[in-house]
């Protein structure tokens, strides 16, 4: 069986530092995956890579079965991507509403456009504060809104940067709730996150990154029980992004 994403040698060098360093990793169909690594170890650089954002100085990416290093960023979301990254991208100065109605606009025509927007509000517990403007949102609430705007164009595999910074634990958790909810729902889901109860909460397959290289994969068990893993990344004098 072919897996739903495959890298293959991946490389990003930005001068002499090699962010991305020869990375092999797959991502089967159906699979929630979290991605974990000390800050640094180029797990925000991996995704821009499998999105197209830079070109890989070496290597390849392949989703589907096809080769897909050369395309453009937007033809790799029209192939079924969707991010959410590190950064928030809402319009701060637009209603929530109004955000995601132009985020799924693009992929739902007619009534249902508002039906689908309202069910994602609903999904990410958004209903009531629909008609807030994006930026008068809490945190949490925010990272909420960019989940649902980038869960809206229904991708086949999901990608999540960090998508718990700055929330409180029970937000935490209602986040995990949700990833947990949209990959039993089929999508797959490929999450970079340094809070190890909610890696816990979700994760089926971890993969540890350490300086641009896959460090460890295994299951949660085994990657919290992994010394070396211990060592580089919940160990001492590292603080863990
Ligand atoms: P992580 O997300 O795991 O914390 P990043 O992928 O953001 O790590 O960064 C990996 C390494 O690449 C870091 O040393 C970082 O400083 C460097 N880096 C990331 N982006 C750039 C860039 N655009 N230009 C130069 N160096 C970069
Ligand atoms: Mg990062």
């Amino acid at each position: 069986m072919t897996a739903l994403l495959q890298a293959n040698g991946l490389e990003k060098r930005f001068g002499g530092l090699k962010a991305v360093d020869g990375l092999s990793l797959a991502v089967e169909e159906g699979e929630l995956h979290c991605l974990i690594g000390p800050n640094g170890a180029g797990k925000s650089t991996f995704f821009k890579l499998i999105l197209g954002r830079y070109p890989p100085t070496a290597g390849t990416v392949h989703f589907k079965g096809e080769d897909i290093t050369k395309l453009v960023a937007a033809a790799r979301v029209r192939k079924g991507m969707s991010v959410k990254m590190q950064v928030p991208g809402v319009f701060p100065q637009l209603p929530v509403v109004q955000n995601l109605t132009i985020a799924l606009q693009s992929h739902f025509g007619g009534s249902d456009l508002p039906r689908e927007v309202e069910r994602l509000l609903a999904f990410v517990d958004l209903t009531r504060d629909a008609r807030k403007l994006a930026g008068n949102l809490s945190h949490g609430q925010k990272q909420w809104l960019e989940i649902a705007m980038a869960v809206g164009v229904t991708p086949t595999l999901l990608l999540l940067d960090e998508p718990t910074a700055g929330m409180s634990p029970e937000e935490t958790w209602k986040t995990g709730e949700m990833i947990l909810s949209l990959n039993k729902g089929g999508m797959t889901v490929l999450v970079v996150e340094h809070d190890m109860a909610f890696v816990r909460q979700i994760a089926k397959r971890v993969s540890v990154l350490h300086f641009g290289k896959l460090f460890a994969q295994g299951d949660i068990d085994t990657i919290t029980n992994d010394e070396a893993v211990q060592e580089i990344y919940l160990g001492k004098g590292h603080h863990a992004h």
